[in-house]
């Protein structure tokens, strides 16, 4: 049996590690065969869309913008699902929180919440239409709560309201759906579920090839200029002549080429974490209806079961120890004793320990909707999606790649920002990492004794 420290990567360093760069097969996402790479771009090409990044954004952008038979070519500093896009923790959320700060917004988000309404379970639908095997699954998603939650019984009001299937649940039917006694009210969301990011993006990436997008890994892209009408990107070994580019670099990273942007997010390491497949009879015990299930308000413990019988969870790494996996786990096996006693007497071992990089538009949680940046002319960013890439991702690229290929901006969800560098960057990761989540550890250490 391994030992959580042994979790480490051969290769990585601590830098790695706060940095959210640890190798890809570090995750619990990717097969153990990586599959094979997508080839770097060798030679000068042309095309109309070039998309720079292929995470959750990029790929969705570039599938669909080759569904409407708009030339693209993807470039990606690694490999699609790389970056945070292969290291989430698989969460797919059917909901949006803090809706209270889309009143800034010049239609107050009306269109960001009637498409997000109608395309909620685009990762399912885009699963089936492309025959992308991610471990999806509708599971659906509970939320926890030791207490009565007036905010979480009005989020799930509010949402029942605009159509989706969510109710309140007391005890006994918690108990029915996790396994557990622990808790004593709860919002069972009959929709979402979860999905292995990693496999997802892969898939997208390879199903925009199949409709004729060029996709090239270990692509970094250099520079971008101005060449006449058209954009000239370069990597280090070619370039691409574009008439039009769409920047899904997920903002704190690699842009240096468009300097409005550097700054333009508030990043934040996570860390993820993964058991080796649990015995059936424990699957019977933890979580038997495989619910995504989350806790309020701390959001401690975030866990899916996936297809593998894994328990999969993430959190946010104390300051200066993310090359702590043991930490991490043995917090979360507690958790696990404390939520299913009966576990107690059976091996619970250490699969898998990562780290990833967010970055958010906001320093305030929740206020964090993901950014649309007209950068210059003709390029456009969709970036700093925060915590919701597994829905936001595909359904802003769908959308965003409908406005380019339709040629109507005026059709974007989101508003068109013009790029800013925010002024204290570190400002949400101190909140997070050196506030919020100590507190929230240490309340819960305190309930649970
Ligand atoms: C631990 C963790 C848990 C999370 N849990 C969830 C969850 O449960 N549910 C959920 O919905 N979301 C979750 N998220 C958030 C989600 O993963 C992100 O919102 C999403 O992955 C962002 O997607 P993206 O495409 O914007 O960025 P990325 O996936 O980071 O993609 C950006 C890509 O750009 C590439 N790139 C950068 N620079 C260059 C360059 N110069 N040239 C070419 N390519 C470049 C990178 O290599 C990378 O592949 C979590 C994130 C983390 C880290």
């Amino acid at each position: 049996m391994r030992t959580a420290d042994q979790l480490i990567h051969p290769i990585a360093t601590r830098r790695d590690y706060e940095a959210g760069t640890v190798p890809i097969d570090a995750s619990a996402w990717p097969p153990a065969e990586l599959p094979a790479p997508w080839p770097a771009l060798e030679h000068d090409i042309e095309t109309d869309v070039l998309v720079i990044g292929a995470g959750l954004a990029g790929t969705s952008v570039a599938l669909h913008l080759a569904e409407r038979s708009v030339q693209t070519v993807i470039l990606e500093a690694a490999q699609p699902g790389n970056g945070a896009s292969g290291r989430n923790a698989g969460h797919v959320q059917p909901w949006l929180d803090g809706l209270a700060s889309l009143a800034s917004w010049p239609d107050r988000g009306t269109r960001l919440l009637e498409t997000f309404v109608r395309e909620r379970n685009i990762v399912f639908d885009l699963c089936r239409r492309h025959h992308i095997d991610a471990d999806e699954a509708p599971t659906g998603i509970v939320q926890t709560a030791t207490s009565r939650s007036k905010s979480l019984e009005d989020l799930a009001g509010n949402w029942r309201a605009r159509g989706l299937q969510v109710e309140s649940v007391g005890s006994s039917q918690l108990h029915e759906l996790l396994g557990t006694r622990r808790y004593r009210h709860g919002v069972h969301w009959r929709e979402g579920g979860r999905v292995n990011p990693f496999r997802f993006t892969q898939g997208m990436a390879a199903a925009a090839a199949r409709h004729g997008v060029r996709v090239h890994g270990d692509s970094p892209v250099v520079s971008c200029t101005r060449a006449g009408e058209r954009w000239l990107v370069r990597t280090n070994r070619a370039s691409v002549h574009a008439a039009r580019i769409v920047l899904c670099t997920n903002g704190h990273a690699g842009n240096a080429f468009f300097p409005g942007m550097v700054r333009s997010g508030y990043p934040l390491v996570a860390c993820g974490l993964a058991t080796a497949p649990l015995p059936p009879s424990l699957l019977e015990v933890i979580n038997p209806s495989r619910a995504a299930f989350a806790q309020v308000p701390t959001g401690l413990y975030p866990m899916v079961v996936d297809g593998r019988g894994r328990l999969v969870t993430a959190t946010i790494p104390a300051p200066r120890q993310a090359d702590r996996p043991e930490r991490y786990f043995e917090a979360f096996l507690r958790y696990i004793h404390r939520t299913w006693p009966e576990s107690r007497a059976a091996s619970i071992e250490p699969g898998w320990y990562w780290t990833g990089m967010t970055s958010s538009t906001s320093a305030t949680l929740h206020a964090d909707f993901p950014g649309l940046y007209q950068i210059a002319d003709g390029v456009v960013g969709l970036m700093n999606l925060g915590t919701w890439g597994n829905v936001m991702g595909p359904l802003l690229g769908h959308n965003v790649a409908q406005a380019l290929a339709e040629e109507r901006p005026q059709d974007f969800v989101l508003p068109l920002r013009t790029p800013r560098a925010v002024r204290f960057p570190r400002l949400f990761e101190f909140k997070i990492r050196h506030l919020l989540v100590p507190a929230a550890r240490w309340a819960d250490r305190v309930w649970a004794s």
